[in-house]
């Protein structure tokens, strides 16, 4: 969250300007629902509500005076008053007696002199009153019940409202964040950018090749839509950028609107999720109602996971989320692709995603945007200083090289913090030292956060994958290295050795298994062989290496005791709908012990082997684990020519 919030205060400059853009290039928006309690226009405060109340007192005051000396009495004392003759004349009233000591003749002949007393008693069910009041002669009248209107209508209508709204304003000031927006709700805040308005073209963005390529195939089809669908080709509904935060995910969307030249609606997951149950998914089915209008179009959901986190593994649930979920499903479910609206969608996180989003005909297409390497980050280093003045110092390979793990917002940073320095400094250009500083700024501050390997742990991971990829290299029959990388790859990977199959295989023999288990244990033969040492990066090559060799001797029957025999170790059953696995062998305690026994050998032996291999390529292993500390990434052609440079004219 800090981070992704970090790079965009980072691209502050970059991001208002798109803002004032589109501002001028008119953002369709609807007006909000319940206008006049919009922030600005009326700032409600408690005063109001005191002064009203003022104002209703007063006008009660003026229009229905009180009267003056009224006592009011037990009703026993009343009663006492009417029998001796005190009181002359009650006014019933449904709540209370009044009683004047005056009747009325006297009351309007205004020759009295005694002052008139009024005694006032709450009414008590007394059926004997009546004939009290008959015996004493009082002269007595009922009052229906006198409304007075405007204090009905204060009391009943304006007082609650006005309460309900300081609560209201109340409840939205402690959830806070939403502030002037709380009443637009059901508003949709999805940009509208013109026709190739986003500004971005595929070479604002660098680095992420692999990408670019995926995506170059979504632009053709926006382009031309009818050459696809005339053919009856399927075209992709959902694609869905996956990478680390500040990798150029939404560069790369705006980058796909731009080229096409096809309007681009963009809404951040968060911006669906409201406290409002339903407002989200009201929300999808306008987004998805305008694009149709639109198309050919593009919209892009960013930071997918704020809505699409998977329903299953969630504490509670969360209604409103869910259903702007479920309406994002069925929308996606509800169009034809061939309408032209494709749906990008970003996510850091997409281990988190509810599967339903990744199945065919949603999210089936997943593009990688990988962290740059040393050539990526000098290439996102031209891109952005390109509006700089830069002194003849300045050396962006070398800054390039000094930035490893640094993502494209990263880079974007260090040259504004290396212009701001100079600018400092009253220099009328920006030098290597300016960038020199601000390297070391941006990185101080992202080794806090622990986004950063150290330099030891990037050697080891280098042999480890160099190891990795020289045993396929030497393994016959091993799938060829399509390219070797230390750039980390989320969630843990610190680096990968990318192997691609030649065929598809749907049998596998025994060589070929072994041949597997050599390549997973490459990684920490050459961290062993180098280091003398061996680290914790080998445990996921460890899980499959001792699952295959387990397998080798319960599944497929390729041991010598066992030799064609099927060990399950594993049934699984359904319960309640559910699969579950019971943990229950159908052989001896004698035959695990062998099956142990055996996998603990093959894993020894085979290790060995591996050893062997690495110590004969030695030389190999250093050249190329050095190089790769250099540039990050090795594809297949120069590693292979590497090998070969290196073991043939050595092996003669
Ligand atoms: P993400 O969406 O993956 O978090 P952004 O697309 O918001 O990342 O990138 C933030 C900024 O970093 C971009 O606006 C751009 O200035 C810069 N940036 C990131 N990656 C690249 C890249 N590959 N090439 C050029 N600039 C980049
Ligand atoms: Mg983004
Ligand atoms: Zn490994």
């Amino acid at each position: 969250m800090s981070e992704k919030a970090d790079a965009s205060k980072k691209n502050g400059n970059k991001e208002c300007w798109e803002k004032c853009k589109s501002d001028k290039g008119g953002i369709r928006e609807k007006p909000p629902l319940i206008g006049p309690f919009n922030k600005g226009q009326f700032h409600f405060s408690i005063w109001y509500f005191i002064a009203a109340l003022v104002v209703i007192i007063l006008l009660n005051m003026l229009f229905f005076p009180t009267l003056e000396n009224v006592t009011t009495v037990e009703y026993s004392k009343f009663k006492e008053l009417v029998k001796s003759g005190e009181i002359k004349r009650i006014e019933i009233r449904e709540s209370y007696y009044t009683g004047l000591t005056l009747t009325k003749e006297e009351i309007s002949s205004q020759t009295r002199e005694e002052p008139i007393y009024i005694y006032r008693t709450a009414k008590v069910e007394d059926p004997n009153f009546v004939e009290l009041l008959d015996s004493a002669g009082v002269e007595y009248y009922a009052v229906p019940q006198k409304s007075n209107p405007l204090l009905n209508l204060l009391l009943n209508w304006v007082v609650p409202i006005i309460f309900l709204i300081v609560i209201w304003r109340i409840l939205f000031k402690r959830i806070g964040t939403l502030g002037p927006d709380v009443m637009s709700f059901g508003r949709n805040r999805a940009q509208i950018v013109a026709e190739g308005e986003t500004g971005v073209r595929f070479s604002d963005v660098a680095g992420a090749d692999e990408a670019k390529m995926e995506l170059e195939e979504v632009v053709d089809f926006l382009k031309n839509p009818k050459r696809y669908t005339s053919i009856g080709g399927k075209i992709p509904k959902g694609v869905l950028l996956v990478g680390s935060p500040g990798t150029g995910k939404t560069l790369l969307a705006k980058a796909v609107a731009g080229e096409a030249g096809v309007p681009f609606f963009r809404m951040s997951g968060a911006d669906f999720v409201e406290m409002f149950v339903g407002v989200g998914a009201a929300r999808v089915r306008d987004l998805f109602r305008q694009a149709k209008e639109k198309a050919p179009c593009i919209i892009f959901i960013d930071e997918l996971d704020a809505i699409g986190k998977s329903r299953a593994n969630t504490i509670g649930s969360n209604d409103e989320r869910e259903q702007t979920l479920n309406q994002l499903l069925v929308e996606m479910d509800g169009f034809d692709s061939r309408t032209g609206v494709i749906i990008l969608a970003a996510t850091n996180r997409p281990e988190i995603l509810d599967p339903a989003l990744l199945r065919p005909g949603r999210f089936d297409r997943q593009v990688l945007v990988d962290k740059p390497d040393l050539n990526g980050r000098e290439a996102i280093l031209r891109i952005h200083t390109k509006g700089v003045k830069l002194d003849e110092s300045v050396d962006l390979k070398k800054v390039a090289r000094a930035t490893p793990g640094l993502v494209g917002a990263d880079l974007a940073n260090i040259v504004n913090e290396a212009a701001l320095l100079a600018v400092r400094n009253g220099k009328d250009r920006v030098f290597q030292e300016d960038f020199d500083a601000a390297i070391e700024k941006v990185i101080a501050g992202l080794e806090k956060k622990n986004r950063l390997i150290n330099p030891r742990e990037r050697r080891i991971v280098a042999f480890h994958e160099t190891g990795h990829a020289l045993v396929a290299f030497f393994t016959p029959g091993a799938d060829p290295v399509e390219k070797i990388s230390i750039v980390p790859r989320g969630l843990g990977a610190l680096g990968y050795t990318l192997q691609l199959p030649t065929e598809e295989r749907f049998l596998m023999t025994r060589q070929e298994l072994l041949g597997k288990i050599d390549v997973l244990l490459g990684g920490r033969a050459a961290e062993e062989i180098i280091f003398r040492e061996v680290s914790t990066g080998a445990a996921n090559d460890l899980v499959k290496a001792t699952d295959i060799a387990k397998k080798m001797i319960t599944e497929y029957g390729m041991s010598e005791r066992f030799n064609n025999v099927y060990l399950p170790y594993r049934k699984s059953s359904l319960f309640m709908g559910e699969e579950q696995y019971a943990v229950a062998r159908e052989y001896s305690e004698a035959t695990q012990q062998y099956i142990d026994e055996e996998t603990a050998r093959i894993i020894k032996e085979r290790y060995q082997i591996v050893l062997r291999t690495l110590t004969e390529n030695r030389e190999n292993l250093e050249k190329i684990a050095e190089r790769l500390l250099e540039v990050e990434t090795i594809q297949a052609d120069e590693f292979k020519k590497m090998v070969e440079r290196l073991s043939l004219p050595g092996k003669s």
